[in-house]
């Protein structure tokens, strides 16, 4: 078969304007970006207020494992399933970050024949929203450290004198924002910035990835610019000398920042390899960040199309749990079904079992051990009232007995149905049966409900997910983090949602622990307040927000060839 990159590269995309008029969009509504990206003005949700929503599947899978669940690829081919048996469909998905594209993963557009394409202008750059996230949180490090600076060189009295801006009395040791770039650059996680005589007081600062900056969550979770603006506004950059937050509107930064994200607001449309619309919006992670494209994308997409498939990132503890309490809070839309991916590899490497036979061999024991970890992750899906479809993502190496079994088993589960998708291989029509369950789903009456009461605790909402969302026995929290839990109630958000960051690679916050983690404590180390994006992030266990390059990085494989065409991007 053709790689990932080959398959787009033959593909006959259609004009994108083509597509949007195609989707009902005005030609004063888009921006062209080329042929094959366009920019589209949310303000056609005002054009359009009357006009009923179509259905929202959410995309989630069984705990991850290094060999790809395949959730984009089953995103991507069942829009293009669902066109297939005659429904008006539109995916709506994250823009790639450049870290994972040069370091292991590689691209985020699907693959094989369920792709969105050209493939290689959405993994690099797309439309610049990334950029521009990147651009708009420095802007705010700068105007913090200068701010600092001069405050530190001049009294309070000559500083309001020459600013015309009352002081801030910023407390150098507590700067709560730090820097940010859309690459795996472990160097940077830990720096000390204001070396030299004249460049400001001395303090430690880092980077995280761009797709870990709350900026990045408040793209995906705003409502419209103006909504933008007031969560920029509530960014809390750092403490002043008396503890009390400093925030983006404080500093006087919010207006520019906001200015810096006006194009970054509007979703790029794109094509899948069948000509179906693919919205690409926003792109925060799942184990550092909320998980999910944005809401502004779901709306428009919403109104344009009967049915509109979204991926929530990583297992259904993480992205789906924090789709359904973090952002349909905001959305007002709750998901009418759920398509839950799996693969026999994936089971078998969640079996618990250590083995030398090759992964893609048939190995009934590991598969039918690895069972329950599915199991888990259908039950966690119901338990928000989310009517669940399975979908094996079929590979070439798969044994039919194995299928078979797993079909059969999945029969007694609380599972809606289960499909086996072939979409990578067959595009549109390997999701036909998969199309045809989902939208027979999406009929059932919806029972949706959240996994916690919003309005209480902090403590209270962390056992809830501790216990209710992952099966731990308690939480606990280290001094730090129960000092930062008082000073937040205290100064009055106590009623966010909680958003937590911790490994995907299990349901609890362990890595090594496989299959369903049982007899565990969940360990909160850190919280950290998120008022622009409106959550509190509880950091459990061991969590990067810096990504590093490993030994043997994707980055190794991309070129160009002699026409100039991109190569190697898979
Ligand atoms: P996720 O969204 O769950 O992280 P992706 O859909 O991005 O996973 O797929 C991960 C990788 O696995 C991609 O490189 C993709 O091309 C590959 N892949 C996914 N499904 C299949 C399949 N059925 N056969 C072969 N390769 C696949
Ligand atoms: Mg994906």
């Amino acid at each position: 078969m053709l790689s990932d990159i080959e398959i787009s590269n033959q593909a006959s995309p259609q004009l994108i304007s083509d597509i949007a008029n195609k989707l009902g969009i005005l030609s004063h509504e888009l921006t062209s970006f080329g042929d094959a990206k366009a920019k589209v003005d949310p303000a056609l949700l005002k054009r359009l207020v009357a006009k009923q929503q179509g259905k929202l599947i959410i995309v989630t899978a069984v705990t991850p494992t290094p060999h790809g669940e395949g959730k984009t690829v089953t995103t991507i081919g069942l829009t293009q399933g669902l066109a297939h048996i005659g429904k008006k469909s539109c995916a709506c998905i994250r823009q790639p970050s450049m870290g994972p594209v040069f370091g292991v993963k590689g691209g985020a557009a699907g693959g094989g024949y369920a792709q969105v394409i050209p493939m290689q202008e959405m993994n690099l750059h797309l439309t610049g929203d990334i950029h521009a996230v990147s651009s708009a949180h420095n802007l705010a490090a700068a105007a913090l450290d200068a701010r600092l600076f001069h405050e530190t060189r001049l009294s309070a009295a000559e500083f309001t004198r020459q600013s015309e801006q009352t002081a801030l009395n910023i407390d150098p040791q507590q700067l709560l924002w730090r820097r940010v770039i859309d690459h795996n650059e472990r160097s940077l996680r830990h720096i000390t910035v204001g070396l030299g005589a004249i460049n400001g007081p001395v303090h430690d600062s880092g980077f995280d990835i761009t797709a870990a900056s709350e900026l990045m969550a408040i793209l995906a979770l705003s409502h419209d610019l103006t909504d933008m603006r007031k969560r920029i506004g509530r960014l809390v950059l750092a403490l002043d000398t008396s503890a009390n937050p400093i925030t983006a509107e404080d500093l006087g930064v919010a207006g520019a920042m906001t200015a810096i994200m006006v194009e970054a607001i509007k979703p790029t449309l794109m094509q899948t390899i069948n000509g179906q619309p693919c919205l690409i919006h926003a792109g925060p992670f799942a184990n550092i960040a909320h998980g999910n494209s944005s809401i502004i994308a779901d709306k428009i997409a919403l109104k344009l199309a009967d049915f509109v498939v979204t991926e929530a990132g990583f297992g259904s503890d993480m992205g789906f749990e924090k789709f359904c309490n973090i952002k349909v809070r905001e959305s007002d839309k709750a998901p009418d079904a759920a398509v839950l991916v799996v693969t026999l590899k994936a089971l078998k490497a969640n079996s618990g079992i250590a083995s030398d036979l090759d992964i893609n061999k048939p190995d009934m024991d590991r598969l039918q051990a690895g069972f329950s970890n599915l199991n888990w992750h259908i039950n966690n899906v119901a338990k928000y009232g989310v009517p669940v479809v399975v979908a094996i993502n079929h590979f070439p190496t798969d044994s039919q007995a194995e299928l078979d079994w797993l079909q059969h088993a999945v029969t007694k589960t609380a599972a809606f149905g289960c499909e086996i998708s072939q979409s990578f291989a067959q595009g549109a029509s390997g999701a036909e049966q998969l199309a045809k369950t989902v939208a027979a789903a999406t009929e059932q009456t919806s029972n949706f409900k959240f996994l916690y009461d919003v309005n209480t605790t902090i403590i209270s909402k962390l056992l809830t997910i501790a216990e209710s969302g992952y099966g731990a026995n308690n939480v606990t929290l280290t001094a730090q983090a129960t000092q930062q839990m008082q000073r937040f109630e205290a100064l009055g958000f106590s009623h966010l949602p909680l958003c937590i960051a911790k490994t995907p690679m299990s349901i609890s916050h362990d890595p090594s622990i496989k299959g369903i983690p049982g007899d565990f404590e969940l360990p909160v180390t850190e919280l950290r307040l998120n008022a622009g994006a409106g959550f509190i992030t509880a950091l459990a266990g061991k969590v990067m927000t810096m990504p590093g390059l490993n030994i043997k990085p994707n980055y190794l494989n991309i070129d160009i060839d002699d026409a100039g065409h991109i190569i190697g991007l898979d």
